[in-house]
């Protein structure tokens, strides 16, 4: 990065801070996936740092201690930075995603994944939009609302043979058998609060457990379907669908019922200013 003048640099105190940080939730990734029951089966979890509402510099000071997933909730935020940072980024949008925003979004070279991916047309609209020139496909997470809350977007965990039409379903099969450039990696979730709160006292997150049974099932109706994984259909190398779920408050639990992906915010970077404050200013 040296090369580079224009990049943001954080001050030298922000460093250190985001150093310690970013080296304390390693450390408690780490430990929380050698005492999961997956230690020797799955890979070690991707640390997704959340970086919405922080300014680029931020982002650089982790990328200097060799950070390279980011996570970012607003389209034209997500352009900004990306047009500022390291091309090596591999960027995460976990935001609301609207398929008016799929060109903006697939035009960005160095995106990674979408983890909140819910209808149809925004995947025809993603896998219509990827430039010629990229090289790999773009993973995408289906997001599913574990929790039913109103306020949260996702489908619903329904599949058969227990439902009669899944929505979750017909949008897993239309982006492995209509989107070639699009792979389908895994479901993600946010879970509800109370569930997260809930869990720190028992140990267990009825929103994990609803997401790793929907993992389980969606599997076996995609493989009934005979549409197998692990040669590049869906899923990681080993042919599992990959789950995207934990947050500041819930990493640990999420990663003990086997989490693949945590997105992790304010631990790493402080609090967020609010919404409101930001839109005043
Ligand atoms: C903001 C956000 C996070 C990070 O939340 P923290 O509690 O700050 O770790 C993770 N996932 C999604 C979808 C988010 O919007």
């Amino acid at each position: 990065m040296s090369s580079s003048t224009s990049t943001p640099a954080p001050t030298p105190e922000r460093a250190v801070e985001l150093r310690a940080n970013l080296s304390e939730i390693r450390d408690r990734v780490k430990s929380a996936y050698a005492n999961s029951p997956f230690a020797c089966s799955t890979k070690e979890p991707v640390l997704v740092a959340v970086s919405k509402y922080k300014p680029a510099s931020d982002i650089s000071g982790c990328y200097e201690v060799d950070q390279r997933d980011f996570g970012e909730n607003y389209v034209q935020e997500l352009v900004d930075k990306a047009g500022q940072l390291p091309q090596d980024i591999r960027w995460h949008f976990i935001g609301t995603l609207q398929s008016n925003k799929a060109k903006t979004l697939a035009n960005i070279p160095n995106i990674y994944a979408i983890h909140t991916l819910t209808s149809q047309k925004t995947a025809t609209a993603l896998n219509k939009y990827l430039p010629e020139t990229r090289t790999t496909p773009l993973n995408v997470f289906i997001q599913v609302n574990t929790s039913g809350e109103d306020n949260k977007s996702g489908l619903a965990p329904s599949l058969p043979p227990t439902s009669e039409s899944s929505e979750l379903l017909d949008l897993a099969k239309h982006i492995v058998h209509e989107c070639p450039r699009l792979h389908l990696l895994g479901l993600m979730t946010i879970g509800s609060l109370t569930e997260s709160l809930h869990a720190k006292e028992a140990g267990e997150n009825r929103d994990f457990d609803v997401l790793v049974r929907t993992r389980d099932a969606l599997e076996v109706c995609l493989v009934k379907g005979e549409v197998v994984g692990g040669k590049g259909k869906w899923g990681d190398e080993q042919g599992r669908l990959v789950l995207s779920m934990g947050m500041s408050a819930d990493f640990e639990a999420a990663i003990r019922a086997g989490s693949g992906v945590v997105r992790v915010g304010s631990s790493v970077f402080g609090a967020r200013p609010k919404k409101e404050e930001l839109d005043s200013k």
